[in-house]
């Protein structure tokens, strides 16, 4: 087979009653597209009916292929075992769940030329407000100013991507919400286009309140391994050197008014805390190196993988050609 121009990478987990209407869609969507496309659907680990259901799309339409996961090992896990295992020159991600619109796909491909990533902007979002938007207005501000990556909505799956963006991302934990900020990293162009959102029809959304407090606990992650991943020595060290030398100054201080006005030291508070200061110096320096290390090993070492494919359900081609593939 030819490789597509076009993939599409969906991830599901439990969205049996999505999958009919989401093909639909699709193929409604992209019939004036004139280029070709692949579908490729993930089974992140469902308990419902959603890899019987992609079974039977595959079988009626052999652009799309099912990559079926052991277990359930997340969004970002999925969207990269999608990633892996599409093959277009242009890929653009998708919910399984209806609530992005496939109508908008054209509208961020007539970008993709000029852009290396198009991202859709949910302007006017139908979830509930204080359990997902709130949080999502926050975790939006938090990212936007912290990476330095200006988008109104990173949490929109509806993306585009040139191949270039994903062959080079490492994604892992939730950071899928990341990549813009992670892919700014390699100097690439960014842009957003508003796009349409629904509310969920059918199936039940998979995240709570609790995700905000993951999402944030990962920005930190991933502007410290933006920043520092590199060199932890130059945060900590900085650190530990500004605390470290105020602390010695302090003793310094201290010395001298017993050295030369021969005062009492011993029971100032001072003293304790510049004690305090030296030892909290020494530390955050140690600490810098001990990171050096770590993020050498880190660097160095292949880290395990974070999906495992249990087999990939390939549509069969009018010609007929084969029809499941080992991993
Ligand atoms: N999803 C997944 N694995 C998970 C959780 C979610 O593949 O562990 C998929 C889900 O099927 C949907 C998409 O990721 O296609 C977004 O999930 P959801 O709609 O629950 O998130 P929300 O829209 O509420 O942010
Ligand atoms: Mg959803």
């Amino acid at each position: 087979m030819r490789t597509p121009w076009l993939s599409i990478v969906i991830p599901f987990y439990n969205e049996e009653d999505n999958v009919r209407p989401l093909h639909n869609q699709l193929v409604e969507a992209l019939s004036d597209l004139g280029r070709s496309y692949e579908v490729v659907a993930v089974n992140d680990g469902s308990t419902d009916r959603t890899l019987a259901a992609l079974e039977a799309i595959v079988k009626e339409d052999c652009r799309w292929k099912v990559v079926v996961l052991r277990r359930n090992f997340g969004q970002t896990a999925a969207l990269t075992a999608g990633f892996d295992h599409a093959t277009g020159d242009v890929i653009v991600t998708l919910d399984g769940d209806l609530q992005n619109d496939p109508a908008d796909i054209p509208t961020l491909l007539e970008l993709i030329d000029e852009y290396d990533l198009v991202s859709g902007w949910r302007a006017e979002r139908k979830d509930p407000f204080l359990s997902r938007r709130l949080p999502s207005l926050l975790a939006n501000w938090l990212i936007s100013t912290t990476t330095g990556v200006k988008l109104h909505d990173y949490g929109c799956t509806l993306k585009a991507y040139r191949r270039v963006v994903i062959e080079n991302l490492r994604l892992y934990g939730e950071l899928h919400r990341f990549i813009p900020a992670i892919a700014s990293w390699m100097g690439i162009a960014i842009t957003e286009v508003k796009t349409h959102h629904r509310p969920r029809r059918f199936g039940r959304s998979k995240y709570s309140i609790v995700r905000t407090v993951r999402v944030l606990l990962d920005l930190i992650a991933v502007k410290f391994l933006l920043q520092f991943s590199t060199s932890p020595i130059q945060i900590f060290g900085g650190l530990g050197l500004t605390v470290g030398a105020g602390g010695g100054a302090l003793l310094l201080y201290l010395a001298s008014l017993k050295l030369l006005l021969g005062q009492q030291i011993g029971g100032r508070p001072l003293l304790l805390l510049a004690i305090l200061l030296v030892i909290l110096g020494v530390q955050l320096v140690g600490m810098g190196l001990l990171g050096e290390m770590v993020a050498r090993v880190y660097h160095e070492t292949q880290r395990k993988p974070i999906y495992m494919v249990q087999r990939i359900i390939l549509g069969v081609e009018p010609e007929g050609s084969l029809g499941e593939l080992d991993p």
